[in-house]
């Protein structure tokens, strides 16, 4: 198409017009290329702006006004550089001088080479310029604010900071594992539960390798290490925790715990739990046992008997059930210290009865034992063990200042023979035990059916008896006591008699031990003083009473003072007063016990030694305390045309003799008896011969006739 010249309106020559057209195109082409270069410029990302060789500026983005905060009706082509510095100074944005900025820059824009510096703003915003010289002289300089980049940099360094110091500073080892199963954390605690050094457990080391070099070091005890680093996998593949203890060589527990990280791999924490888990232990330990002795308690016992009865390798198997003889008597004695060491030292005793590894004692609780026998071979074993045990418990108990006497008594149940299930067989345990201390202590008993049946009937008696002392149904009987030379009565020995409303008059060996077992001898033994020295009151005065009391009754507070007000209520001198005791209050060697009686002694009152002969009849004991009178066993007196027998009499009564103490003979029912006793030397006989036990008020007539008679005569 020609180009018409409208201004002239001639048309031009058609090369110059060519031209002309020529340079209209490139001059198009320049403006659209210009255009396409403000847009690419407008729209970068950072600020850009450029100079020529004058140092004026060509063009500038938005972006670098907005950066400076300056004001884009004075940033216009053509403005110089130092001038835009003068203007960012003016608005303040600028943190120092226009010359002073410039004087930074003028090397990079002579030097003409590419540079990056950094200039911090007022505001405190860090911007990033790098200058870049243009071939036809001039620079272009690219502004990038990286506040907010350095900000972000600034925190995650603040937080590795932090995670340092974190680490470093727990109390838990702690290893962190990437996502390939590398270690890419260690923290100096896990170096130091470990006693090892960083070298011993680079970075990058697999989670196969950390265990083998922990076994290897001898840290860890040896562990499986392939099914270890199985478990493990298994477990965090399926996203869940992991934890246990590990047993380390030198004797301490760490406690492991591995977690899942969200983008793979895992954390694993160490913790020294060795204290802990020796407390727990130790809680454990006495959950399941008995402080005092170390022995399984009762729950213990529990658990290993009902394991027992679902073994049937096991069966059949026996039960003790075993209780202290005096036990009692040696705690009021001697205290409760004694009395621990005691129960400690029969522990003991006990344990080193067992033969067996497998049998179990244990303590229930007070002088209860309980012992389970295995590898039963018939009763002969059994009867073995509870043998050894009799004998064991029997021999003297000493430390460094005393010696102690108890004895044990045992029931024994098999099973399954004797009971189904632990209840049962506990059961009929301890009814065999309640028979074995009803015959006399220091024994065995096997359980048998029929003992049932009687331990009832012997709880049910011990619970009429509970109700007969308010109900005043006891009373004294009195018999006689003659001097065998001269034929006088010389007084009367109180016996206590029951007259139950439903069992009507009840002997007193079948009450007496239930008394005592249930402690009701205590109030009925002061009873049966004060009724006694209330009755002597009424007889002829000389005539002494003679009253009985159990070794419980002794050893039970007070006793002592339960006789002076006795004397006193009465007001019979205490002269008047004998008390009869058994060789077990002296066996005792109880202080207390002794300590009451010579007190006793002192005052007057006289001691004689009952049932002589047929306990221990050690006589030692009567060299430590010296009783006033011997009485000897009616059994003896009985059986005395045997010449055994007659010969234990003439020995005692000479011993008796020669000490000075009186000789009483019990049980004398005929004259031949009498006799012999005469020509033995004895000098005191009691029996039906010579008077029965009889009412107070017949016993009174008696003796004050007698009185009278022999006043008479
Ligand atoms: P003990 O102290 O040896 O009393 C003597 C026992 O022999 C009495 O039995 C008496 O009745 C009995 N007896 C007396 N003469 C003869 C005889 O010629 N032939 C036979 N076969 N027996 C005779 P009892 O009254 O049944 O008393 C038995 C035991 O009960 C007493 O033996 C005593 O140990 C105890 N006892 C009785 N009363 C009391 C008491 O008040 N307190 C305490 N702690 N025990 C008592
Ligand atoms: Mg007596
Ligand atoms: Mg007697």
């Amino acid at each position: 198409m020609p180009v018409v010249d409208v201004k002239h309106g001639s048309l031009i020559p058609k090369r110059v017009a060519e031209g002309v057209e020529r340079s209209r195109h490139m001059e198009r082409e320049l403006r659209a290329q210009n255009e396409r270069f403000s847009a690419a410029v407008e729209n970068m990302s950072h600020g850009l702006c450029m100079f020529d060789a004058d140092e004026r500026m060509i063009i500038c983005n938005r972006n670098y006004v907005d950066i400076f905060r300056l004001d884009a009706r004075v940033m216009k082509p053509g403005i110089r550089f130092l001038d835009i510095l003068r203007h960012s100074v003016d608005i303040g944005i600028a943190s120092q001088s226009a010359d002073e900025l410039y004087a930074i820059r003028k090397p990079y824009i002579d030097g003409a080479k590419a540079s990056t510096y950094e200039e911090v703003l007022s505001d405190g915003r860090i911007i990033i310029i790098s200058h870049r010289p243009l071939a036809v002289g001039g620079w272009v300089s690219i502004y990038e604010d990286v506040t907010e980049h350095r900000r972000a940099e600034e925190e995650l360094k603040e937080q590795h900071r932090l995670f340092d110091a974190a680490l470093a500073n727990m109390s838990q080892g702690l290893l962190m594992y990437s996502a390939e199963g590398r270690l890419i954390v260690r923290n100096q605690r896990f170096l130091d539960l470990c006693n090892a050094r960083a070298a011993d457990f680079k970075l990058g080391m697999t989670h196969r390798q950390m265990l083998e070099k922990l076994v290897r070091l001898r840290i860890f005890e040896p562990i499986e290490i392939d099914a270890e680093v199985a478990r493990t996998k298994a477990c965090l593949q399926a996203g869940q925790p992991r934890s246990s203890y590990r047993e380390l060589v030198d004797g301490r527990t760490l406690f492991v715990a591995r977690r899942p990280l969200s983008g793979g791999g895992w954390v694993a924490t160490f913790e020294d739990v060795t204290e802990r888990r020796r407390t727990e232990e130790r809680m454990i330990h006495l959950a399941h046992h008995d402080t005092l002795t170390g022995l399984p308690n009762r729950s213990m016992f529990r658990e290993r008997l009902d394991l027992a009865l679902e073994d049937e390798a096991a069966t059949p198997f026996t039960v003790f059930s075993l209780d202290l003889d005096r036990f009692k008597a040696v705690n009021d004695t001697w205290g409760h210290p004694a009395g621990d060491w005691l129960l400690k030292s029969v522990a003991d005793r006990l344990q080193r009865c067992l033969r067996n590894e497998t049998d179990v004692v244990a303590r229930f609780g007070g002088d209860e034992f309980v012992i389970m026998q295995f590898n039963f071979k018939g009763v002969a074993n059994a009867e073995k063990l509870a043998k050894r045990i009799v004998e064991s418990i029997a021999k003297p108990f000493r430390d460094k200042r005393r010696e102690m006497h108890v004895g044990i008594s045992l029931g024994i149940t098999i099973f399954p023979h004797d009971g189904k299930d632990a209840d049962t067989l506990l059961k009929n345990a301890d009814t065999a035990l309640y028979r074995a201390k009803r015959e006399g202590r220091n024994l065995y008993r096997f359980f048998e059916p029929g003992m049932d049946a009687i331990v009832q009937a012997r709880r049910a008696l011990e619970v009429d008896l509970e109700t007969a002392l308010p109900r005043q149904e006891f009373e004294l009987e009195f018999q006689p006591i003659m001097n065998i030379a001269s034929g006088e009565i010389i007084g009367a020995e109180a016996l206590m008699r029951w007259h139950s409303p439903m069992r009507g008059t009840v002997a007193p060996e079948d009450f007496i031990p239930a008394a005592e077992e249930t402690g009701l001898i205590v109030p009925l033994g002061e009873w049966a003083l004060r009724k006694a020295c209330a009755a002597a009151a009424a007889w002829p005065s000389g005539l002494r009473v003679a009253v009985n009391a159990s070794a419980v009754q002794l050893g039970s507070d007070g006793f002592a003072r339960g006789v002076i007000s006795a004397l006193a209520f009465s007001g019979i001198p205490a002269g008047r007063l004998e008390l009869e005791i058994t060789e077990t209050v002296l066996m005792d060697e109880s202080q207390a016990v002794l300590k009451a009686l010579r007190q006793l002694r002192e005052l007057g009152i006289r001691i004689a030694l009952d049932d002589f002969g047929t306990g221990y009849s050690s006589l030692g004991y009567l060299r430590r305390f010296p009783v006033d009178k011997i009485k000897i066993d009616r059994s003896f007196t009985r059986d005395m045309r045997n010449r055994d027998t007659a010969a234990i009499v003439r020995t005692i009564i000479e011993l008796g003799t020669e000490l000075g103490i009186v000789v009483t003979a019990e049980g004398v029912e005929t004259e031949a008896q009498l006799d012999t006793l005469r020509d033995l030397g004895c000098i005191e006989a009691q029996g039906y011969l010579i008077g029965a036990p009889s009412k107070a008020a017949d016993i009174q007539r008696l003796l004050t006739s007698r009185a009278q008679h022999s006043r008479a005569g």
